[in-house]
């Protein structure tokens, strides 16, 4: 809930009191973001704003890490951090982040 308001927060400023019609946000696999609640808590939050009735569009990116032990990269499909090759000595590369690519105002 609390990063759906960042997002909604984030497109009010930006809009500068335009009206925002849909607004496209990456979201890494690892932000632990369920993309049909995250429509719901848009909405909730949106409500009363500019970004009133906008569109959320989802784009959900898989994480990578890197394992220390054999240096292989590899997929992350969830928050199970372990290689492979079975070492949990891994660093996340990618899948945490959320960011807003786009958004359309008029
Ligand atoms: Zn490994």
């Amino acid at each position: 809930m609390a990063i759906t308001q960042s997002v909604v927060d984030a497109v009010c400023v930006h809009a500068a009191g335009r009206r925002v019609h849909s607004v496209r946000v990456e979201v890494g696999a690892l932000c632990a973001v369920l993309p049909d609640s995250m429509q719901f808590c848009f909405g909730l939050a949106s409500e009363g704003t500019i970004a009133d009735g906008a569109r959320l569009d989802l784009d959900v990116r898989p994480g990578t890490a890197r394992c220390r032990t054999c240096g292989q990269e590899f997929a992350l499909a969830d928050l199970i951090l372990l290689c492979p090759c079975g070492s949990a000595d891994v660093e996340v590369i990618a899948g945490r982040d959320l960011k807003i690519l786009s958004m359309e105002v008029s």
